[in-house]
């Protein structure tokens, strides 16, 4: 009942009204498929756009910015025989041109879990050689964390491919690609990270800021909010998510992110390497780290160049600078049923969104 309250239709259109007594227009970006979701599932985008007001996807679901060649290290192993286990997009989508569920067609042994654990439990009950490959922003990452300081038995490891999304947001703004007016800022990602590093962000680009949460309502009071900066400024950081989100985050998950992870340069899919934005296993955990123990297998992938299908536009999607429908592929050649791009894979990613929601067959329309 309680969710209800956040999806009231009159309240959702008199926060529009307000929005549209600002007059201001304006391009916004979120950085999560949650918030995409919302915004399709509930027609807002296409409300907001009659005030002037456009909400861009970016860099939001962990599973599309994963590199082709973090798929290929996974897909590599479980060729060589190691038990590869992950979430269900995560095992969907696809390195250079494979997935690991292609792979497991192939009769590698390749298994879907619902948690970490599900996966030291499999390494101890089979004794094989098995690895989790841990994709997602700090959301996900204390999880993993946890499963490591709780000493797992020595034929587990991690394929980290967690990664910080603070820096992603960063390198985003500096490469300046798209005139952005404000940034709604991710609920869950903000409940363990709290306020500080969007400061950060604040301080160089001086860029009105609010954490939202997942409702319509939620979403609405955020652009309503983010328009009020702009007129009234200055810009700040303000906290719509306060049933959630504290200023401080979550100290218990972030000092077990601390514990085991480092920050690394990686690569983004559609961005180049971003400073401080991976996850990587601290040398006390080392014997975990899958890219370690399994070195002369997977050692000379990381650095591989990996080409993308013709047409795609998965990483200008990423980047905010194409919607879905530009794709010369979207819902001709890649769909959910048979996606090309993990934009599409993903449930989370906004090509997947798009079609869910919008479905629009260019065959049809032509
Ligand atoms: S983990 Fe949560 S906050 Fe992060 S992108 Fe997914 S839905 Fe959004
Ligand atoms: S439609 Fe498919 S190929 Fe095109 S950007 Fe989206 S996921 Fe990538």
């Amino acid at each position: 009942m309680e969710t209800f309250r956040f999806r009231d239709r009159d309240l959702a259109l008199k926060i529009v009204g307000k929005i549209k007594e600002y007059g201001v227009k304006a391009t916004f970006m979120h950085v999560c498929g949650t918030h995409q979701d919302t915004l399709l599932r509930y027609g807002l985008d296409s409300l907001l756009e009659r005030v002037n007001v456009k909400v861009k996807a970016g860099p939001g679901c962990p599973v599309c910015v994963t590199p082709p060649e973090e798929y290929e290290e996974a897909i590599t192993l479980a060729e060589k025989g190691v038990v590869i286990t992950g979430y269900g997009d995560v095992l969907k989508s696809p390195g250079y041109d494979r997935s690991l569920l292609d792979m497991r067609a192939k009769g590698c042994d390749v298994r879907i879990v619902y948690s970490v654990s599900d996966a030291v439990n499999i390494a101890l009950k089979t004794g094989k050689e098995v690895v989790f490959m841990g994709v997602g922003f700090e959301t996900t990452a204390p999880s993993t964390a946890s499963t490591i300081i709780n000493s797992p038995p020595e034929n587990f490891s991690i394929l980290s491919c967690h990664r910080y999304i603070p820096p992603a947001v960063q390198k985003l703004l500096s490469m300046g690609e798209l005139k952005l007016d404000g940034l709604i800022q991710p609920g869950h990602v903000s409940t363990i990270i709290g306020l500080t590093p969007y400061e950060r962000l604040l301080k160089e680009f001086n860029i009105p800021q609010v954490i939202a949460g997942f409702e319509p309502l939620d979403v609405l009071m955020a652009v309503l909010m983010l328009v009020k900066q702009i007129y009234e400024g200055p810009p700040r950081v303000e906290n719509e998510y306060v049933r959630s989100v504290k200023p401080e985050g979550n100290l218990k998950a972030l000092n077990m992110i601390n514990q085991v992870f480092y920050p690394i340069k990686v690569h983004w899919r559609g961005f180049p390497e971003i400073e401080k934005s991976g996850m990587k296993l601290k040398p006390e955990y080392e014997k975990y780290d899958a890219r370690l123990k399994f070195e002369d297998s997977i050692g000379d992938l990381s650095s591989g160049e990996f080409g993308k299908p013709k047409g795609c536009l998965c990483g200008e999607v990423l980047r905010g600078i194409a919607d879905p429908e530009e794709c010369p592929l979207f819902s001709v050649r890649c769909t959910p049923q048979s996606p090309v791009g993990p934009c599409m894979v993903s449930i989370e990613g906004t090509c997947h969104i798009e079609y869910r929601y919008k479905k629009r067959c260019k065959q049809v329309k032509r």
